[in-house]
């Protein structure tokens, strides 16, 4: 996962987006999934980099994921909206996804990426050169000293340098994490250097905006219930996504909580999850994430996931409206 930091406006548009106007009333139902494939275009991602890699790029993986992934939630749930952010190779920045998942109205905004880690250079030799050196004496002294170069042949090692592959490997779900409320603010304040006259400059004339200030009571309250509403939502369904992908031959490594570095989550007015689906620098990851099986058995396991979900989501509403 290759994350971007926004431009101080387009980020604040984007909180603007979330927590301005009114809140809706919670979804009772099921009706739109949005499905982004991370990156796109002249934004890579990840790159399979090891020795021996297949070379491939985050951006095609995710979008050969996510493109089955849309398919098999159309056939599962066909009187659902299910709306990719992109269906070719194309830039987008997170701006544009979030744009793209709050427009529609989604009920669930599903990203799409692949994981990578540093790699460690290994070194081997591949062979010898004959090399001249110069061995430097002296003659004389002071004035009359004099350099004396006198060339003598010297073999030395060649060597030949690679990367080694990674070795963890897995699938892992995020999601934004918004439990402390002021914390989140505060990062999001830090991140951009921001404090509110900046916002007034650079909100031209949309003077909701002009006048929201994230220190306020009112501010931190909104931001609560965007919190509350979203959170609990966004973990139960990557609980299920990583209960699914336990049901498969590969690692599930459990939900994970950020509080920066994955706007694009915070930025959609809807619960939200994060999949990386595997790590493209570990080889056996690789070949999986871009083989049709591998891609088959994640969009499986995502779309049952959903399933459940939407179930639960859906019962409980039940539940609720009876009384
Ligand atoms: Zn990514």
């Amino acid at each position: 996962m290759k994350h971007h930091s926004f431009r101080r406006w387009s980020l604040l548009s984007l909180l603007f987006c979330c927590f301005s106007g009114t809140f809706a009333q919670p979804v009772k139902k099921l009706r739109t999934i949005v499905v982004d494939a991370g990156h796109g275009g002249t934004d890579f991602g990840a790159v399979g980099q090891y020795e021996h890699s297949l070379r491939s790029n985050e951006k095609d993986v995710t979008l050969a994921i996510s493109l089955k992934l849309v398919t098999k939630l159309k056939q599962a749930l066909p009187e659902l909206n299910i709306i990719p952010t992109r269906t070719t190779d194309i830039y987008q920045d997170p701006r544009q996804k979030a744009n793209i998942a709050n427009e529609n109205k989604g009920d669930l905004f599903i990203c799409i990426h692949a994981d990578s880690g540093p790699l460690q250079t290994g070194r081997r030799q591949t062979g010898t050169r004959t090399v001249t050196r110069y061995k430097v004496t002296y003659k004389g002294k002071g004035r009359k000293k004099k350099k004396i170069s006198k060339p003598y042949e010297a073999v030395e090692p060649v060597y030949e340098y690679y990367k080694l592959p990674l070795t963890r490997s897995g699938t892992s779900v995020w999601i934004f994490a918004a439990h402390k409320t002021s914390d989140k603010l505060k990062a999001i304040m830090n991140e951009s250097g921001q404090n509110e006259t900046d916002f007034e400059i650079e909100s031209g004339s949309d003077s909701a905006f002009n006048s929201f200030d994230f220190n306020s009571p009112e501010g931190r309250a909104i931001a609560q219930v965007y919190a509350k509403r979203y959170q609990e939502k966004s973990d139960r369904l990557a609980t299920m996504v990583n209960d699914e992908i336990e049901k498969t031959n590969r690692a599930a490594l459990g939900v994970n909580q950020r509080q920066k570095g994955i706007w694009v989550l915070q930025a959609t007015n809807m619960p939200a999850i994060l999949i990386e689906t595997g790590f493209i620098n570990n080889p056996q990851d690789e070949a999986y994430l871009n083989s049709e099986e591998g891609q088959d058995e994640l969009a499986n396991s995502i779309t049952q996931a959903v399933l459940k979900y939407k179930t639960q989501l859906e019962s409980i509403n039940h539940t609720t409206n009876s009384h």
